[in-house]
C-alpha cells in the first residue's frame, strides 16, 4: 500500500525570500520528505536555489494564497511555512489574511518565520 506523504506549502513575501531559501538550503533533507507546494516566484527560487522538487502554483499576488487556503479547507495541506513581511504593505493583503485564518481555522501547523520554522522542524544537532 503507498503511503500518502503528508504536504507542506512554503510561501515568501519578496523582502523575505532569501531567508525562506537560506532555511530552505539548510533543512532540504527534512522537506524532501513530504509533498512540497509553493507560490509561483517562491518555488521557482526554492526549486533553482534550494534544488526542491515542489508543486509552483499561482503567484501569491495572482491567487497563488488563495490555491493554498483551498488546499487547506479541503483537508490536503496541514503544513504552512509562511514568511511573512511585516513592514510592507500588500496588494493582495485580503488574501493573505483569508489564508491565515484559514490557517487557524483548521489547526495547520504554521510558522511565519525562521525561529517558528525551525522549532517545527529542528535539525539533529539544534
Ligand atoms: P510569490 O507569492 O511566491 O509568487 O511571490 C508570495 C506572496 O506574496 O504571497
Amino acid at each position: 500500500m503507498t503511503e500518502t506523504k503528508e504536504a507542506i506549502a512554503l510561501v515568501a513575501h519578496d523582502q523575505r525570500k532569501d531567508d525562506l531559501v537560506a532555511w530552505a538550503k539548510l533543512h532540504a533533507d527534512q522537506l524532501s520528505q513530504y509533498d512540497l507546494y509553493a507560490t509561483g516566484t517562491t518555488g521557482g527560487r526554492l526549486a533553482k536555489e534550494a534544488g526542491l522538487d515542489l508543486t509552483a502554483l499561482k503567484s501569491g499576488p495572482l491567487g497563488g494564497d488563495a490555491q493554498i487556503g483551498a488546499m487547506i479547507a479541503e483537508g490536503r495541506l496541514n503544513n504552512l511555512i509562511f514568511f511573512i513581511d511585516p513592514l510592507t504593505a500588500m496588494p493582495h493583503d485580503v488574501d493573505v489574511k483569508s489564508l491565515l485564518r484559514l490557517a487557524i481555522l483548521y489547526e495547520t501547523k504554521l510558522a511565519v518565520n525562521e525561529a517558528s520554522a525551525s522549532a517545527m522542524f529542528p535539525l539533529q544537532d539544534d
